[in-house]
Formats: structure tokens, C-alpha cells, sequence
């Protein structure tokens, strides 16, 4: 760990020249911008008569970490809502109308503000924050980051199309997520509509929508003619209420972001969703390997607020660099806080690219498996070549386990490992299993970067054997 002289100087609050004059009474000749190492950096401090403090995990989980409310200060709070569906079943076409809808007439000539999600109002009244990247790429990116921020999923598929294979991912990711679904069975308008199709192809991925006495709730829509919309917003504050949210809105904020980039009139800004607290003008904060104080805020109408509160996207201006979507935000109490916080992520963050070890190997999650009393379950993503051997070798590997450990297949499918399945496994923490498919290359990149393991087969007896030696703890290390 090393620190530039003149950060060093900062920290202190002592002159640059006093700190490089007593360096070179070390005999150490360092500029204001050269680095200087942890050691060194510690005799210098001490000199000046300060106290060390080097950062740690404990400390800032210390500082991240807020008391648990007290059931007394917790208020509902609108749910988050996430569609997802295959490609061209009306994703996009949804969120679209279900914001215009909702802009009244008078507001600002109904010009709104993308900012990566937005809130509507129901008829009955109750508020709903749609996040407005649709798909499970994003998703699971958030959540493979740690920040879970969806409480419902929206599943729309096309009444003229059906089931299709990104509808399954999507059920999968939700699943995997233990997030609850609604289907929205689009373009009911089109003659070639058949939503019994719909609900019965459902049923074979052990979704039971209500029209088929089972518990996930269907609603027919267009979103051409806005027919249902209003049944499906209904819908979701059904569900929301049975999710009882809640949230104290009386704290110090902590929220997740939806999407940053730097601008080039404003700086780094990014979308946060408040998940916590209220974030208000004023407020100090880190936010992933990045930190800053709240200079503006605009909600999703492009209004400057004062403040937004739980489940309240908007756009924060004031950070010091761009940070990624799914990075946590909290409130700190003091900058020097928030600072330290950023710079020991970014320190840790760069340490553990160069250890780039794959952290989900057979091997890894076996010895998890092993240390932790409570893993035993041996998640997997499978993809084939076709649908026969595709479940056939799920239901072989459904079989493998003994009693501390099962094999769970958490998503599989026909076709190249994408960058999707990669998403997938990490948010997961497992290895992809490829049966006479490979990864195409954006996977491939993104499996090396994320340290996903991806393992080829081609014969389904090696594959099952492999697992059931994992599930084992039998593995050996050169396999
Ligand atoms: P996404 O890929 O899931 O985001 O799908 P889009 O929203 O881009 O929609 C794909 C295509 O389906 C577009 O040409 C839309 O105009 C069309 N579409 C979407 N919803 C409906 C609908 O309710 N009825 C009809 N007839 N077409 C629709």
C-alpha cells in the first residue's frame, strides 16, 4: 500500500514542505506527487505526533454499518419492479407507456427525465419505482455487485410468441433471486394472441399463474392500446403489500446505484435508488471505490429535490468519480471517513484483480461447501447443444448429492455460453457447464474477469462424474 506525499500531507492537515523536509531527514527524497510506502508513511506520522489508523474490513463495516430500526420507525415503502422477458416480447414498449401514462398533463409538457428508473401512481394511489433497464443482464450484474434492490419481477411474455428461451433465464434469474413475479402477457391486441399458450408453456417451467389455480398473479396486456395496464400496476401493488416493505426514513441514507457516467456539464453523476434513510443536499457519502457530498439532487420529472427517501430514484451530483451500477452508497459522518472507506475498496478491489484466481471452481465451492456447515447446495449453470441432452444431464446431476450436499441446477439451456450465463454464475457463486458447446467470446472475457469457471464436456458420464466427485469433496485437483 503506498501514498502519495502530498495525500499524506492532506491527511495530516500538516504542510507539504514540513512533510518532505522530514522525509529527507530519513534520508528518503520524495516529491510532494511520489508515493511512499505503508511503513515509511507510519514513521512520518508518528513523527508529526499523530496516531496511525490503517483501514480494515471491521472498520469499515463499522462505519457502513447502521443499527437495526426499531420495528416502531419503519414505514412501508414503494416497491421496486424489474421487467424482464424475451427480446421483442415488449419490454422497452411497457415501461414506455406505463410512464406516459402516469405524466398528467400539466407536468413540466410531459417531458420526463430518463434517469434509469422512474415512479408512477396507480389509480388506487400507491406509488411504484420501475427500474427502467429492462432484461436480466442488469439485474444480475446489480446483484452479483451485492445489491439486491428488486423486489418484483415483472415477466412479460408475448401472447404471439409464448415461452421463449430468454423467458426461461429470466424465471431462472428471478428464482435464483428468490424474487416474486408477475406475468404480464403482452400484445393481446395482435389476432394471432394466444394466451393460453402462454400460461401452459409457464407451466412446464413450474410457474403457476392464477388462471391455472396456482399463486402467480397474470394479467393480459397491450402495451399498444394500453389495454391491462392499469389491472397490471394494480396487480403489482397487490403483491407489494403482501411483501409488507418497509423502510425508516428517518436515518442516514443507503441506496444502490442504477446507472453513473461521467457528463460532461456535470461531472461523475449517478442514479441511486434510496433503500434506506433519506439522502438529503449536504450529505457525505461513499459509494463503492468513490465517494463525495451530495451537491444537487433531481428525481426522475428533472426536478432539483431536497431530499428523496426509500425507494426514491435520483440522479446525485457531487462524487469524485464515476462509480459502477450496484455499488452501495452510505451515508458517512465525515468525509475523512467516506475517503478512507473509497480508498481502502479501491486498494482491496485492486488487490483482489491480481490475485485473479477463479473464485467459483468446482474445487472452491467444494471446500465452501465443507467449511461452511450451512452450503449444501452445489449450484450449477448448464448449457448444451440440444434440449435432450440438455435435461438428461440435468436430471442426472439432480440425482448427485449425498447428505450434506446436493447438486442445485440453477439455470440451463441449448446454445453457447453467453456473457448472460456468466452474469448468472457469478451472481451465484458457481461454475458454467458447457456439454459440446464452448463460450463464445464476450463470455469467455467475461468468465476470466469475474473468475467464473466454464468446464467443457462431451460425454455426459465424464460431466456427471466430475459433479458427483465435487459433491463428494472427492474432486482431485488435477481434474
Ligand atoms: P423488448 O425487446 O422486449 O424491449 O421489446 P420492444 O418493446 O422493443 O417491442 C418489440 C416490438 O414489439 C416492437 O416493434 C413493438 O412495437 C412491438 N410491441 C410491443 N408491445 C406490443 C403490443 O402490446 N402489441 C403489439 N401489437 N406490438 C407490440
Amino acid at each position: 500500500e503506498a501514498i502519495t506525499v502530498a495525500e499524506l500531507a492532506n491527511r495530516m492537515a500538516e504542510r507539504v514542505a514540513d512533510v518532505v523536509k522530514s522525509l529527507m531527514q530519513s534520508g528518503i527524497m520524495a516529491t510532494q506527487n511520489q508515493s511512499i510506502d505503508a511503513d515509511t508513511a507510519e514513521l512520518i506520522i508518528e513523527e508529526f505526533g499523530h496516531r496511525v489508523t490503517r483501514v480494515s474490513d471491521a472498520d469499515v463495516e463499522d462505519v457502513i454499518k447502521t443499527a437495526d430500526d426499531k420495528p416502531e420507525d419503519l414505514r412501508p415503502r414503494p416497491p421496486v419492479i424489474t421487467i424482464m422477458g424475451h427480446v421483442d416480447h415488449g419490454k422497452t414498449s411497457l415501461l414506455d407507456r406505463i410512464r406516459q401514462a402516469n405524466v398528467t398533463a400539466g407536468e413540466a409538457g410531459g417531458i420526463t427525465q430518463h434517469i434509469g428508473a422512474y415512479q408512477v401512481q396507480t389509480k388506487g394511489g400507491d406509488i411504484l419505482t420501475f427500474l427502467d433497464t429492462p432484461g436480466h443482464a442488469a439485474f444480475t450484474s446489480m446483484r452479483s455487485r451485492g445489491a439486491q434492490v428488486t423486489d418484483i419481477v415483472v415477466l412479460v411474455v408475448a401472447a404471439d410468441d409464448a415461452v421463449m428461451p430468454q423467458t426461461v433465464e429470466a424465471i431462472n434469474h428471478a428464482k435464483a433471486a428468490g424474487v416474486p413475479m408477475i406475468v404480464a402477457i403482452n400484445k393481446i391486441d395482435k389476432p394471432s394472441a394466444n394466451p393460453t399458450k402462454v400460461r401452459t408453456d409457464l407451466l412446464q417451467h413450474e410457474v403457476v399463474v392464477e388462471q391455472m389455480s396456482g399463486d402467480v398473479q397474470d394479467v393480459e396486456v397491450s402495451a399498444h392500446t394500453g389495454q391491462g395496464l392499469d389491472e397490471l400496476l394494480e396487480a403489482i401493488a397487490l403483491q407489494a403489500e403482501l411483501l409488507e416493505l418497509k423502510a425508516n426514513p428517518d436515518r442516514a441514507a443507503e441506496g444502490a446505484v442504477i446507472e453513473a457516467q461521467l457528463d460532461v456539464g456535470r461531472g461523475p453523476v449517478a442514479t441511486v435508488l434510496v433503500q434506506n434513510g433519506t439522502l438529503k443536499q449536504g450529505d457525505i457519502f461513499v459509494v463503492g471505490e468513490q465517494y463525495g457530498k451530495v451537491r444537487a439532487l433531481i428525481n426522475d420529472k428533472g426536478e432539483r429535490v431536497a431530499e428523496a427517501g426509500p425507494s426514491v430514484p435520483v440522479e446525485v451530483l457531487g462524487l469524485n468519480g464515476t462509480p459502477e451500477a450496484g455499488d452501495v452508497l452510505n451515508v458517512t459522518s465525515t468525509e475523512a471517513q467516506a475517503r478512507e472507506i473509497a480508498e481502502y475498496r479501491a486498494h482491496a478491489a485492486k488487490e483482489k484483480r491480481a490475485a485473479a484466481g477463479a473464485a467459483t471452481t468446482l474445487e472452491q465451492l467444494m471446500k465452501k461447501a465443507k467449511d461452511d456447515e450451512n452450503v449444501s447446495e452445489l449450484p450449477v449453470v448448464v448449457k448444451a447443444d440440444v434440449q435432450g441432452s440438455a435435461e438428461a444431464i440435468v436430471q442426472a446431476l439432480e440425482k448427485v448429492g449425498n447428505d450434506e450436499v446436493r447438486v442445485r441446477v440453477i439455470h440451463y439451456g441449448v446454445g453457447a455460453i453467453t456473457e448472460t450465463d456468466i452474469g448468472l454464475a457469478e451472481a451465484s457463486g458457481c461454475p458454467v457447464i458447457g456439454f459440446n458447446v464452448r463460450a463464445n467470446a464476450p463470455a469467455r472475457n467475461s468468465a476470466n474477469q469475474k473468475g467464473v469457471e466454464i468446464r467443457y464436456y462431451s460425454v455426459i458420464y465424464d460431466l456427471v462424474d466430475d459433479v458427483r466427485a465435487a459433491a463428494s469433496g472427492l474432486l482431485s485437483n488435477e481434474i
